[in-house]
C-alpha cells in the first residue's frame, strides 16, 4: 500500500509525509513542503482487518490535517502490519500536547473503537468547524490507536511475540505485585509475560516511546490518555504510579484536572484514581515515561489510563461470558454507540483542558493545598 500526498493550499497545519513502510520505507524527502493535500491510498491496505482498515479509511479523508507515520511495523506470519502514528494541530513546541493511544492490549478492542470514534469526529468537523480550526492552532494532538495490530489479528492480549506491552517496560513494581497479575517472566505462555530478563524492549513500546519523546518531552505540558477495557463495573481514570504506592511529584496537578472535570461534568461516572489503589504491577509504561518526563521539574507529563468496565456490559448480557472478546468488548451495538458517545467526551475534555492549561493548573501558591487534598482522598483514606 502506498499513501501519496496531491497538492492544495490552505495554509493550514497539514501532512509532511507518508509512506506505509509495508511497501516503501518512510522517506522524509516526501514531504509536502507547504502545500497542503489530499491523501491517497494506492492498493487494498488491510480490507480484512476492521480497525485497521477504519484507520486507513480516516487517514485517507483526513488527508491534508494528519501528519501521518508508520511508526514501526508487526509481523504475524506472512502478513505485516503498520502501527500508524498521527498528529493533527500546531507543532510549535511552545504548546501544549495530548497523545490518544488504544489497542495496547489486541482483545480490547473497545479501546481502539474509542480512540477512532474520536479521531473520526475531529477530521469530519476540521472542513467546517471553524472553532475546531481554532482549537488546533493552540495544541498539538498526537494519535496511536493501534499500539498492537498483531496482537489484535490474532485476538491476543500481549503482542506475537507473547509479551503484555503493558508489563513489558524497565521498571519493577517496589512492593510485590499479585502472582502472575503483577508481571511475570516464567512463560510466554502464561498471560501478563514481561519478555526475557535484559531484553531491550519489544519494537511496539519502542515506536510509543519515540512519539512521547518527539511530541512529549519537548513540550512543557502534555496529556496522553490510553484506553483499555478490564473487569469491574465502573469506568476508571488510572494516573500513575503501577509499580508502587507511592504519590506522583504531579499529584496537585492530577486533582485540578479530576476537579475541572467535576464541575464541568457533575454527572460523570469516573472514579479517579491511582492505579496502585487496584493493584501493583511491574513494568508498566507509563510508569517508566512519566519517569523519564520528569527528569525535567519544569516539565508536566500527565499520562491517564481510561479503564472501561467490561462488566457492566456482561451482567446486561451474560452470554457475552462464552466469547473471548465478549468480556471485553460491548457485543450489542445500541451498548457499544453509547460507550463510545460517553468516551469521546471524556477525550475532547482531555484536549480543550490542555489548551487552557494555565488557567487551571494551581500555582505555586496554591499547590501545596491542592497536594495535602490530593493526599487525603486518594492516599491517607487508602492506607485507613
Ligand atoms: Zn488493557
Amino acid at each position: 500500500m502506498k499513501i501519496s500526498c496531491s497538492a492544495g493550499r490552505d495554509g493550514l497545519y497539514h501532512s509532511r509525509q507518508l509512506l506505509c513502510a509495508c511497501c516503501n520505507p518512510p522517506d522524509p524527502g516526501a514531504a509536502c513542503s507547504g502545500i497542503a493535500g489530499r491523501f491517497e491510498l494506492h492498493g487494498m491496505g488491510h480490507p480484512d482487518f476492521t480497525e485497521l482498515h477504519e484507520l486507513e479509511a480516516l487517514i485517507a479523508d483526513g488527508g491534508h490535517w494528519l501528519e501521518t507515520q508508520v511508526a514501526c511495523e508487526v509481523a504475524v506470519g506472512e502478513r505485516r502490519f503498520p502501527v500508524y502514528a498521527l498528529a493533527l494541530g500546531n507543532p510549535d513546541p511552545a504548546l501544549p500536547v495530548v497523545g490518544f493511544f488504544g489497542g495496547f492490549h489486541g482483545l480490547e478492542r473497545i479501546g481502539t473503537a474509542v480512540v477512532l470514534a474520536y479521531l473520526r469526529t475531529l477530521v469530519r468537523r476540521l472542513p467546517w468547524d471553524s472553532i475546531l480550526q481554532r482549537q488546533l492552532e493552540a495544541v498539538r494532538l498526537v494519535f496511536m490507536p493501534i499500539v498492537n495490530p498483531g496482537g489484535m489479528w490474532r485476538g491476543t492480549r500481549a503482542n506475537p511475540n507473547g509479551v503484555d506491552l503493558m508489563r513489558n517496560a524497565p521498571v519493577e513494581a517496589q512492593e510485590k505485585p499479585p502472582f502472575l497479575l503483577g508481571g511475570q517472566r516464567l512463560s510466554a505462555r502464561l498471560p501478563w509475560y514481561r519478555g526475557p530478563q535484559g531484553a531491550a524492549m519489544e519494537a511496539e513500546n519502542l515506536a510509543v516511546c519515540r512519539l512521547v519523546e518527539r511530541e512529549f518531552l519537548s513540550r512543557d505540558f502534555g496529556i496522553a490518555i490510553d484506553c483499555h477495557s478490564g473487569f469491574g463495573i465502573s469506568d476508571r481514570i488510572w494516573f500513575p504510579y503501577a509499580h508502587t504506592a507511592t504519590p506522583i511529584a504531579h499529584l496537585p496537578e492530577v486533582l485540578a484536572l479530576k476537579e475541572i472535570y467535576d464541575q464541568a461534568h457533575p454527572n460523570h461516572r469516573y472514579v479517579f484514581e491511582p492505579q496502585s489503589r487496584q493493584y501493583l504491577a511491574h513494568g508498566d509504561l507509563w510508569d517508566y515515561l512519566y519517569q523519564r518526563a520528569s527528569a525535567a521539574p519544569e516539565r508536566i507529563f500527565l499520562p491517564l489510563t481510561l479503564e472501561m468496565g467490561s462488566w457492566l456490559w456482561v451482567k446486561k448480557n451474560p452470554r457475552q461470558l462464552f466469547s473471548r472478546h465478549g468480556m471485553f468488548n460491548p457485543q450489542i451495538e445500541h451498548r457499544q454507540q453509547r460507550v463510545l458517545r460517553r468516551h469521546v467526551a471524556w477525550l475532547d475534555f482531555l484536549a480543550r483542558a490542555a489548551c487552557g492549561y494555565r488557567l487551571w493548573l494551581p500555582d505555586a501558591a496554591t499547590r501545596e493545598r491542592y497536594r495535602e487534598r490530593a493526599l487525603r482522598h486518594w492516599y491517607w483514606r487508602a492506607k485507613a
